[in-house]
């Protein structure tokens, strides 16, 4: 059986990476989860002016080797690398997930946030 693969563009917090990894598994049927990581990169990619050369490196590998079919992009409550309020981390998951699409338009992109309880909820 072929395994299903995710890649997640996530903060580099230790905090969230097993309840992202958990949370897409169990509402994804993933098997596994190619990580990506840069703090607080809802708000990195949010951001025009940053370069998105890198990360998108980083995905096409992603998909090209390990089959990846979907994208996922994570903000979290309390994000020393993008301190803002959780209203503008949503703001910035949806520009980012809108970024990514333009990037890797054949991929489906799902925006997730992580709450003050370390439980992600998808956008
Ligand atoms: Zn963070």
């Amino acid at each position: 059986m072929t395994q299903k693969r995710a890649v997640c563009l996530n903060c580099i917090d230790g905090r969230v990476q097993l309840p992202v990894i958990q949370w897409i598994k169990d509402n994804f049927e993933m098997d596994y989860v190619d990580m990506i990581t840069e703090p607080g990169i809802d708000g990195f990619l949010s951001d025009s002016t940053n370069p998105i050369d890198e990360i998108s490196r980083k995905v096409r590998i992603s998909i090209e080797k390990n089959n990846a079919s979907i994208i996922f992009i994570v903000g979290h409550h309390d994000c020393k690398g993008n301190p803002v309020c959780e209203s503008d981390h949503r703001d910035h998951i949806l520009l980012a997930a809108s970024r990514l699409k333009r990037e890797f338009p054949e991929m489906t992109g799902v925006g997730l946030w992580v709450n003050s309880q370390w439980k992600a909820e998808r956008l």
